[in-house]
């Protein structure tokens, strides 16, 4: 997979493993990236950019101009690792302990700086490159927090592109596809207050186990029923709490769960038949219900142009047969969706190589996959080439 944008940054790969190994040894998570920002900071400026450190919270922000062009674009990279503890047992092993680099974020930053470094050094194009390294992307919503707090104001940009790490896609091949790909997320509670009472006396209680069961199962028929069948959505109960012991009903149970889809309207859907169930189901069995239902993340939709031109560039760094044009688009969801939804932009899938024996995200077993360091950052600095072409 040698080509020429790669060889070009193969000269950066051991500096970019060690980058990722010093990280991936400390890492930190959601909102308390501090010594991981302060290292990219650190890093960006060696290399000769304007540095903006702050945005929400531990964001950090390098900008590298070069001749009159007034074109601008965002890269986006993410700072934090998860509440997990490792198990890898390599030499860089987390020092820290329920910290990891779980999901690759460590190499994701270390091939950004990489382009960063050789844009800076040897970059030929004409315009603006902002260098985005965000907080807390897992659980948190650190790409919200950024754009709220006005990151493209400050960093005006046309377009916007993110990468991520994807095992199970062999090591090196892209995938990218137009329209949605991660899908949006909404969390829901709902509880159910009834009456309690002796369990051997059911007809002086008002039982929200009983209740909850029923409403467990028609929750199933929002997607069989309410949801056309050619879109897609999820609605999983994933929590139920209520009772303490056998012999007693209790007065309350309480359910949660997510709801996952790609379209604001199915999502609207979605909510309705939560909020309808719940608050029918309740009625139906003589109980009362309190339903919070909060969407968090939106869909990540990755627009047309801007997806023709990364997957041209994906194709250019590693040639068509390791180009996967329509690889399924993934139910989980991610916070680039933010920056989409303020810019056109694309996010592309890199691949990590296997899944199996515990190297799927967010594994205790995971780990960035090294080899892969000059790819990702080939891609990056191809298409600030190619996008501020002059
Ligand atoms: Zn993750
Ligand atoms: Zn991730």
């Amino acid at each position: 997979m040698a080509t020429d944008h790669i060889q070009r940054l193969a000269g950066l790969h051991a500096e970019m493993a060690a980058w990722r190994h010093d990280l991936h040894a400390h890492p930190e998570t959601a909102f308390r990236e501090h010594r991981t920002s302060e290292r990219v900071a650190e890093l960006l400026a060696a290399f000769g950019m304007d540095v903006h450190r702050g945005l929400a919270g531990t964001g950090v922000v390098g900008t590298l101009r070069r001749g009159g062009g007034g074109k601008a674009i965002a890269l986006r990279a993410d700072l934090d690792g998860l509440p997990v503890q490792e198990t890898t047992g390599l030499p860089y092993q987390s020092r820290v302990p329920n910290a990891m680099h779980a999901c690759g974020h460590d190499g994701h930053m270390a091939m950004l700086l990489g382009a960063a470094r050789d844009l800076a050094e040897r970059g030929r194009f004409d315009g603006t490159v902002h260098f985005v390294f965000q907080p807390a992307e897992e659980n948190e919503g650190g790409g919200r927090v950024m754009v709220e707090e006005g990151l493209f104001d400050r960093f005006p940009a046309e377009a916007v592109f993110g990468l991520h790490n994807w095992p199970g896609l062999d090591a090196g091949r892209f995938a990218v596809r137009p329209g949605p790909v991660m899908a949006a997320l909404d969390l829901f509670e709902v509880k159910l207050h009834g009456r309690g009472a002796h369990g051997a006396m059911p007809h002086l209680a008002i039982d929200p186990v009983v209740a909850a069961a029923e409403m467990i199962g028609a929750f199933q028929t929002i997607v069989s029923r309410n949801v056309s069948p050619v879109e897609a959505a999820v609605v999983s109960v994933t929590q139920v709490q209520g009772g303490d012991t056998w012999n007693v009903i209790p007065e309350e149970v309480r359910l949660r769960g997510g709801a996952r889809h790609f379209r604001p309207d199915v999502g609207r859907v979605v909510e309705e038949g939560v909020r309808r169930i719940a608050a029918g189901v309740a009625s139906a069995f003589g109980a009362t219900v309190e339903i919070d239902y909060r969407p968090r993340y939106p869909a990540t939709v990755n627009e047309p142009v801007a997806t023709a031109i990364a997957a041209r560039v994906a194709e250019d760094v590693v040639g068509r047969e390791r180009m996967l044009p329509d690889l399924p688009p993934s139910m989980a969801s991610e916070d680039f969706a933010f920056m989409l939804q303020a810019r056109p932009g694309c996010y592309v899938w890199l691949g990590n190589g296997p899944a199996d024996g515990g190297r799927a995200l967010h594994s205790p077993r995971y780990d960035f996959n090294d080899a892969v360091l000059p790819v990702g950052a080939a891609y990056w600095v191809r298409l600030v080439e190619t996008i501020l072409s002059g």
